[in-house]
């Protein structure tokens, strides 16, 4: 397209800002299946969704629908349009697809929460288009970033949220993983990892890795565990060795993060950990899915087995995901600065096509990977209410049930695809007290083996002052 052609385009394009679209309501009522659904797929377990009796209890007074649902609600469905091509938004997509612009991603969401939904409310959307880019370079394609902001009203007229949204519209074919040629596309060969040593003695504790269990010797005469395996009990003397599974949950005991020389063999940054296991024996390993920086003597850790190729089963660790809180933090406890535990989240292709099924997004980037591929991507990836999803759980986790969240937004950076793990961490921006309810802000990362999946603020009130909720 020569420039004065785009120049038209955008002028185009931009004529639709400000433009109120058509309202468009709400198929369903908030309701608690479509809840329980999203809960389910989340792993969201806050009582205050699902549980009557809990809720009725909280400050909530009654069920009220995760807050990150909140354009859940108005999606389209399967197989229905989101937008018409005559209303604003709609007419700005069809344009771009009529150019060539025809893939899409989103890149940003911004939830305002005025009150949590509860079942019954009926919600109408009303979308304007707040802003179109010019052309821009990106490593997805070439493309332009439309903003829309959408405002949610119940069946009373009551404003209860509001969305800011930005998706790329780009050429499919023109980012940089599309070019067969980028040192990307065409990794050097790896070398393996080295092979263990396995002895007549430690067969066991390999053979177990292969059934998925990460076993301790243990001296069948005096009930003695030991690792490394021996060929006698140091205890007892005896020769008489069998073994137990360990649970898989320990605490880093020590670690180093080798840098230099680096061994081609081995993903780094990576960290070698003395992992100290509940049943009490150690084993050095590595500690993985997680920012070495972020590694604390002390932290809780789980085990997850890695295949580092075909042939190998290895057990490595990550930090362990903190419980969900059960009584809701209170104001006074929050301190500027402190961090929340880093929490693993596995990207399985179940918790994708799940969470977007849960959210009603039918996009098949999402469900199906040889669309995905044809749309220029190596698999299908998470959508963006999910990531809204699970940065608000981990954030409703840490805070408690009674937590109010107002505000979360977001920015995607690399995608979440099957087989990797997104670890969320946190910390605290601000704390300030306003009229008996705490304000604070969080900071918030997501972070996968590709880089960061998500970055973003979280705005949420907390109880504050003695014993009122
Ligand atoms: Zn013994």
């Amino acid at each position: 397209m020569v420039d004065a052609d785009k120049t038209s385009l955008v002028a185009r394009l931009r004529a639709s800002i400000g433009v109120a679209g058509r309202p468009f309501v709400a198929r369903d009522a908030v309701n608690q299946p479509m809840i329980r659904h999203w809960c389910d797929a989340m792993a969201d377990h806050n009582p205050v969704y699902t549980d009557p009796d809990f809720a009725t209890k909280s400050a909530h007074g009654g069920i009220v629908a995760p807050p990150a649902m909140l354009n859940a609600w108005t999606m389209s469905g399967l197989g229905r349009p989101q937008s018409d091509s005559d209303d604003a938004a709609g007419s700005v997509y069809a344009a771009l697809d009529e150019a060539g612009y025809t893939s899409v991603v989103a890149t940003n969401s911004e939830h305002e929460y005025l009150r949590y939904l509860r079942p019954g409310d009926e919600l109408t959307a009303v979308q304007v288009v707040s802003e179109v880019s010019d052309e821009k370079t990106t490593a997805l394609g070439t493309g332009l970033f439309v903003t829309t902001r959408t405002e949610y009203r119940t069946q009373a007229d009551e404003l209860v949220g509001h969305m800011l949204f930005r998706i790329l519209k780009f050429k499919p074919g023109t980012g940089r993983a599309a070019q067969p040629d980028s040192e990307e596309a065409q990794p050097a060969q790896r070398m393996r990892r080295p092979r263990p040593g396995i002895s007549r003695d430690t067969r066991f504790f390999w053979d177990g890795l292969e059934a998925g269990e990460l076993r301790i010797q243990r001296c069948e005469g005096c009930s003695a565990l030991h690792h490394p395996p021996m060929v006698r009990c140091p205890a007892c003397g005896s020769y008489d060795l069998g073994y137990q599974v360990s649970t898989g949950r320990g605490v880093v005991y020590s670690f180093v993060e080798p840098c230099h020389p680096r061994i081609p063999a081995f993903d780094y940054p990576y960290v070698v950990g003395l992992i100290e296991l509940e049943e009490g024996t150690r084993l050095i390993t590595n500690v993985v899915d997680i920012d070495p920086d972020k590694v604390e003597v002390g932290m809780p850790v789980e085990l997850t087995m890695q295949k580092p190729d075909p042939e190998l089963t290895l057990p490595m660790f990550r930090p362990r995901c903190p419980r969900r809180r059960e009584t809701t933090l209170r104001f006074e406890e929050v301190a500027v600065g402190a961090e929340l535990a880093p929490c693993p989240i596995p990207i399985s292709r179940t918790l994708i096509v799940a969470a977007a099924i849960a959210s009603r997004d039918y996009q098949d980037v999402h469900h199906d990977p040889a669309l995905a591929v044809e749309r220029g991507s190596p698999d299908i990836f998470m959508n963006i209410l999910t990531t809204s999803g699970l940065c608000a759980r981990y954030v409703s986790d840490w805070a408690g049930p009674d937590a109010l969240l107002r505000k979360l937004s977001i920015r995607l950076g690399a995608p979440n695809y099957p087989g990797d793990t997104m670890t969320m961490w946190g910390s605290v921006l601000s704390a300030t007290n306003q009229g008996g309810r705490g304000q604070v802000e969080l900071a918030l990362r997501g972070y996968n083996h590709i880089g960061d999946h998500v970055t973003g603020t979280v705005e949420l009130e907390l109880p504050s002052g003695g014993g009122e909720k």
